[in-house]
């Protein structure tokens, strides 16, 4: 039964070819929900297989006891189609009549619960759980197929969120296997951080603090890190342009709208870390915070790449310290004769003083200096920098952390 409704949701992949791009139906669960009542408040079948497809499609969003996490959104076995003003069936793909009377009346439940505030014809929003399609011919043979080409990709380590060019990631060695890395890249969603121009071009602080937290991400994902992604761009990947695009429709790892306040933004991404740090507790061999940001002084100011530790924090210092010195010799190296000036201090910013992990704030230039632009203009060198950081890290671990 497990494989047969593993075979259903790969069932979608066809179809968004076939017609149009699907999400699954997202919600947040409320105060005291578990998986089963959830299921049942959206009128789905509570069996195993249905216990066992929702944790697929929901990647390792539970705690140590395979329980919901607080705050996160969940995928119910829901697909959305856009309703093509004909009938059910054309807008899935199915030529069966009695499913598609199974999905009408499913959609009337919703609305009739009042989980959903417009019918599918209005909304153009059509709601196909998963289990109906179970039946369906048509639907399993595609699936066969398709499922075939999905198991491989999942087996080959395959990231859509860096893009295409960079999606797959190839673990090169364990060295740090066991270690849980937090990526913050700052600012997002409404906020686009500290701007600065270049040619005329608008350059956003979280665009590029963005493409370096992904590259980071990478490398640390091929020593066999577990890493997570604290802010995400699912259009944007890892980009090799000069000038990346601003964009505003960054989202947290759990799916939620970033915050356009500005403390209740800061607090989501620390409830988030904190959450998961709670679920890593245990077997984790280390648990760290990296934020990565880009400053602003004024034009003719020039400033290295330099750290933040949360004041008293004697593990937080010696993280920072251990990034600086890596980067100070990698300066030494890569340009000799060049000074290297970054600075390591405390400071009292939520996100260092609020999380449970250790944490450091990197500041990577000044984004309105036009000498310092270059440091994350060029692709090359928000790759140097994201390298440097990671063999940073590595560094820290075997020194500072290694059992
Ligand atoms: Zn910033």
């Amino acid at each position: 039964m497990k494989k047969l409704l593993l075979l259903l949701v790969f069932t979608f992949s066809i179809f968004s070819t076939h017609s149009q791009d699907f999400e699954y139906l997202k919600v947040k669960p409320k105060a005291g929900d578990g998986i089963l009542n959830l299921l049942y408040r959206y009128e789905l079948p509570s069996d195993q297989a249905s216990i066992d497809l929702f944790y697929q499609i929901n990647g390792n969003k539970f705690d140590k006891n395979n329980n919901l996490l607080k705050g996160f959104k969940y995928n119910l076995p829901v697909a959305i189609f856009s309703f093509n003003n004909k009938n059910i069936r054309s807008s899935i793909g199915i030529s069966d009549y009695n499913i598609a009377k199974e999905i009408e009346n499913y959609n009337k439940k919703l609305l009739e619960k009042k989980l959903i505030r417009k019918s599918f014809k209005k909304s153009k929003k059509l709601f196909v759980p998963l289990h109906l399609l179970s039946s369906s011919n048509e639907a399993s043979k595609i699936a066969k197929k398709e499922f075939k080409k999905e198991s491989e990709k999942a087996k080959a380590n395959v990231y859509p969120i860096f893009g295409k060019k960079y999606e797959k990631v190839d673990i090169i060695d364990s060295s740090l296997s066991g270690c849980v890395y937090y990526l913050i890249s700052g600012h997002g969603g409404p906020d686009p951080g500290a701007i600065g121009y270049h040619n005329g071009v608008e350059l956003h602080e979280d665009e590029y603090a963005y493409d370096v937290t992904l590259r980071l991400a990478r490398n640390l994902l091929q020593m066999a890190a577990t890493v997570y992604i604290i802010v995400q761009d699912e259009n944007d990947g890892i980009r090799d342009d000069k000038y990346l695009n601003n964009s505003s429709n960054e989202k947290l790892i759990n799916g939620e709208e970033i915050a356009s306040q500005q403390a209740a933004r800061l607090k989501q991404r620390t409830d988030i870390v904190n959450e998961l740090y709670e679920k890593h507790k245990e077997k984790a061999k280390l648990q760290q915070v990296l934020e990565i940001h880009i400053d602003s002084r004024s034009n003719s100011k020039r400033i290295d790449i330099f750290f933040y530790y949360a004041p008293n924090s004697s593990e937080g210092h010696s993280l920072a310290k251990s990034l600086h010195q890596t980067i100070n010799k990698k300066y030494k190296k890569a340009q000799p004769g060049r000074q290297y000036h970054g600075t390591v201090s405390e400071r009292n910013l939520f996100t260092l003083r609020e999380t449970k992990a250790v944490a450091c704030y990197i500041e990577l230039g000044n984004i309105r200096n036009p000498q310092d632009q270059i440091r994350f203009l060029e692709v090359n060198n928000r790759q140097a920098i994201a390298n440097w950081l990671s063999a940073g890290l590595l560094e820290y671990f075997q020194n500072e952390a290694m059992p």
